[in-house]
């Protein structure tokens, strides 16, 4: 009995539920696991979770809701000292990485887990939202299909612009860069030793950026990164849950399965 959760405090965390619901319904028919899907809006609820899904949105708004209920500290254990399976789309990929650029001052809270420097509104404004198809060779490794495109949604998206050597962003000097937050130190008594996965790159827009903004010291120049995993910790630019496209979500919650059925409960 595997519980996962939909932090829901703004945002698609419906969709998300609806799109889990059919993923376990199309999930390995000889499985025994049984899901219990639950919308998390307070410490209780976040606590009596095996993993949790982060919902796009807007990330500022999120932070704040989740630190005025009391959350913002339980997510940052949950992720990072109790490392339990955490996946955020959009906003939720925001919140997940140590860094953060093109914040506004002050403007944000991050939770932290990926060691990565995400841009906030790389792809610029609501007008720029868009739908590509993309390769996810996740996908293709976990049979989940003939290696067909995924229909990538694309709102005021995220994208992976650095992956940070894994120290905290202060040590680091994150944290002075311009326009740049970072998430706080946990003291966790051992960092995580696995390194930041990409696991979906968009071709062609990062070079735009360059042009437009003269930045340097991106890990993007073979195509902007749009999924990563970390461990525990998984996070993808695009919204899965406002496609039919059930396939992330079943990989998702495999994944879910196999950790949680190797980690004895606490
Ligand atoms: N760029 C938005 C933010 O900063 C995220 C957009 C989304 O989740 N669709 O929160």
């Amino acid at each position: 009995n595997i519980s996962v959760g939909v932090l829901a405090l703004q945002g698609a965390f419906y969709e998300h539920l609806k799109l889990l619901k059919v993923a376990a319904t199309q999930d390995n028919p000889d499985s025994t696991t049984t899901w219990r899907f639950l919308e998390v809006r307070t410490p209780a609820e976040l606590s009596s979770c095996d993993a949790l899904i982060i919902p796009g949105g807007e990330s500022t708004t999120v932070a704040l809701i989740a630190a005025r209920c009391g959350l913002l500290e339980p997510l940052r254990d949950f992720v990072k000292v109790h490392r339990k399976p955490t996946w955020g789309t959009c906003a939720g990929l925001i919140l997940l990485a140590e860094s953060a650029s093109r914040t506004k001052k002050g403007g944000q809270d991050l939770i932290g887990g990926l060691d990565v420097r995400v841009n906030r509104n790389y792809f610029g404004r609501q007008t720029e939202s868009f739908e590509a198809e993309i390769h996810l060779p996740f996908l293709d490794a976990g049979k989940l299909g003939p290696n067909e495109p995924f229909p990538g949604v694309f709102i005021r998206a995220p994208v992976v612009e650095k992956i940070l050597p894994q120290v905290t962003g202060e040590q680091l000097g994150e944290a002075r860069l311009k326009d740049t937050v970072v998430a706080p130190a946990r003291e966790t008594g051992k960092r995580i030793e696995n390194a930041v996965e990409v696991l979906g790159r968009l071709p062609g827009r990062s070079q735009l950026l360059k042009d437009k903004f003269g930045m340097v010291d991106l890990d993007n120049e073979s195509g902007d990164i749009i999924a990563v995993r970390q461990h525990n910790v998984f996070g993808t630019s695009f919204h899965p849950e406002l496609t039919q496209d059930v396939r992330v979500h079943i990989w998702w919650l495999n994944q879910v399965a196999g950790t949680v059925a190797i980690t004895p409960k606490k």
